[in-house]
């Protein structure tokens, strides 16, 4: 057995595994663990394993996108996703950007696995810089509170932070959480412009915004770990 890498028309570099068992003809086939095995006859000339390969280069390419799939399914596959409070479905489809709707779920190109991790990523990123941002906007000019600057985080380890030089950050995997929660996160954060400290003005000044601060906080508790599912 050996390896045999044929470089196709788009420039992709196939691999197969050559070996030289087959009697007649040249046989084709996609093992179970996804790699591509190619069986000739033992006195073949690789010239001619090569010229058999570029005739069936459209069917023998798919049979190499399949394989593809089949590596990559065996990470894991993304299911579900919190976006906005709920958990939705994922699919892949034959597209090519993310589409969201409230009803159907999430559809996602159809790529291999840790491509689609990554688009999904940015996708929420990106929402949570509309989303979060706006909400913090919000509550500041509700509170007559301003930070010095907003911007999301990706830090593993809070959900907000708040600094009187830096200004306050939120966690952009909060666009997981319902808008209670969010909202909530907002209103804490602002708070320590005036109380840096979590003491009972600072919990007064939280409760004159929110009355969801328990169930927010639960909601954290229970479900917080799953917003880091992606990393
Ligand atoms: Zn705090």
């Amino acid at each position: 057995m050996s390896i045999l890498k044929y470089k196709t028309n788009n420039g992709e570099v196939i691999e197969l595994i050559l070996s030289r068992t087959a009697r007649k003809n040249i046989i084709l086939r996609l093992d179970k663990n996804g790699e591509l095995k190619l069986n000739v006859p033992p006195c073949l000339s690789l010239q001619s394993a090569f010229r058999w390969l570029s005739e069936n280069e459209v069917k023998f390419s798919k049979i190499w996108h399949q394989s593809k799939q089949l590596k990559h399914a065996r990470v894991s596959k993304i299911e579900q996703i919190w976006f906005r409070g709920e958990r939705y479905c994922c699919s892949s489809t034959i597209t090519d950007k993310i589409y969201w709707h409230p009803q159907q779920g999430l559809t996602l190109p159809d790529l291999p696995v840790y491509e689609q991790r990554q688009l999904l990523i940015n996708w929420l990123k990106t929402q949570a810089q509309k989303y979060l941002i706006a909400r913090l906007k919000h509550w500041s000019l509700i509170m007559q509170l301003q930070p010095q600057a907003m911007a999301l985080s990706r830090a593993k380890t809070f959900w907000g932070v708040c600094r009187s030089k830096t200004g306050i950050k939120l966690n952009w995997r909060l666009i997981g959480a319902p808008d209670y929660v969010i909202d909530y996160v907002c209103i804490h954060e602002l708070g320590h412009l005036k109380h840096p400290h979590h003491g009972p003005a600072f919990w007064a000044l939280v409760a004159r915004y929110t009355k969801q601060t328990k169930p927010a906080k639960m909601w954290l508790r229970h479900n917080g770990k799953d917003l880091f599912q992606l990393g």
